[in-house]
């Protein structure tokens, strides 16, 4: 079975999870929806997806810039097996009702609340409870840094609490609105949301964060601290890491220090928008001491919520119910690695 995927909003992250799609043999993109006929609409057509407008009154723009679309958000819906909402922040859960009268399944992303579709979805974390929903929403790029690497240490050794700070980059390399361009800005509110984010994934885990924003738009930076239900060792820690899809160790040690470098790896890499799937982990600064660990991970904020939204699109319509399949399959059609660099 190839299930039709429509992607309503082709921006950073819905074009992204377009060639994802594509990448994958039970799957195709059969549309994309653009709201304005900027460029993102002329590069969709050039790669072939067939391009739809959000609203009926944005056909005419469209026209007018020489851009042939294919129809409306709703024709598109009635094509779709489910629709995957990358619209901005806010504006997804607006589509709800849309998306419910046309029958289709509908994932939502981290910039809408979790109640938009009463299930926020982290592949290693829920994959199972995902099989066969509706709606479901698919967490932020810092949440799901976090349910990366804390989920496998919950298994495996438990945690007592987390303390973490998010230290965000102020926006997308694409932007240049937003800001701060030469200024450190804290998130006054606390915890910041995402310590309640990732309870919406994982509800039992004790966790606490502050945010700041800083002048940079390549990636994000946790610095984690974990008390521990036992003790254990840093290769304890890291071997379990290791192991775990989707997290990859660097070594400050092997000219890995800092986001610039990982970015550059990750350009070394040859993917596509130079993009890491993956959570960066700094083997070399994770630490032990006593029963709290601590640890730094660096967080590719365009794409690391790319492959969750392939497992979750598996998971809604049960092409496979096994989770490490979905994983390892979505993982192998996007070169995603898996160990330490
Ligand atoms: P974006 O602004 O880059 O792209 C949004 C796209 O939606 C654009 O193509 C825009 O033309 C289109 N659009 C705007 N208004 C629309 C409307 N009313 N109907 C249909 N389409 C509309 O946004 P993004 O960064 O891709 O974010 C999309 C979602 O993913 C948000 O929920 C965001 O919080 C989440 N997210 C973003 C990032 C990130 O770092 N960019 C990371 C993880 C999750």
């Amino acid at each position: 079975m190839v299930v039709k995927v429509a992607i309503n909003g082709y921006g950073t992250i819905g074009k992204r999870v377009a060639d994802a799609v594509s990448k994958q043999d039970d799957m195709e993109v059969i549309g994309v929806t653009k709201t304005r006929p900027t460029f993102e609409a002329f590069m969709a057509v050039k790669k072939g997806y067939p391009l739809y407008v959000a609203t009926k009154d944005s056909l005419e723009p469209f026209e007018n810039a020489g851009l042939h679309v294919q129809g409306t958000l709703e024709n598109l819906l009635d094509e779709a097996d489910i629709v995957v909402d990358c619209t901005p922040g806010k504006k997804g859960a607006g589509y709800k009702e849309t998306y419910l009268k046309a029958g289709v399944k509908a994932i939502w992303q981290g910039g809408e609340k979790h109640e938009v579709a009463g299930f926020s979805f982290n592949a290693m974390a829920n994959y199972e409870k995902a099989l066969g929903r509706d709606l479901v929403r698919v967490v932020s790029c810092n949440t799901t840094g976090l349910c990366r690497t804390l989920y496998p240490i919950d298994r495996d050794i438990g945690i007592d609490w987390v303390q973490a700070v998010m230290v965000r980059r102020s926006t997308d390399p694409g932007d240049s609105k937003k800001g701060p361009i030469n200024a450190i800005e804290p998130v006054l509110k606390v915890p910041s949301h995402h310590g309640p984010d990732v309870q919406s994934v994982l509800p039992h885990i004790n966790i606490n964060t502050t945010a700041v924003k800083v002048p940079t738009t390549i990636m994000h930076l946790h610095s984690v601290v974990v008390k521990l239900k036992r003790e254990a060792s840093a290769d304890e820690i890291i071997d379990i890491w290791k192991n775990t899809p989707r997290v990859v160790l660097v070594s400050g040690k092997k000219g890995l220090v800092s986001t610039a470098q990982i970015m550059e790896m990750a350009r070394d890499l040859g993917r596509p928008r130079s993009d890491l799937y993956e959570i960066a982990v700094w083997e070399d600064g994770t630490h032990v001491v006593g029963d709290t660990l601590y640890y730094y991970q660096a967080i590719h904020q365009e794409s690391d919520v790319v492959p969750e939204n392939i497992d979750a699109i598996r998971a809604m319509l049960e092409l496979e119910t096994d989770k490490m399949k979905s994983i390892e399959k979505t993982d192998r059609a996007l070169g995603i690695l898996g160990g330490d660099i």
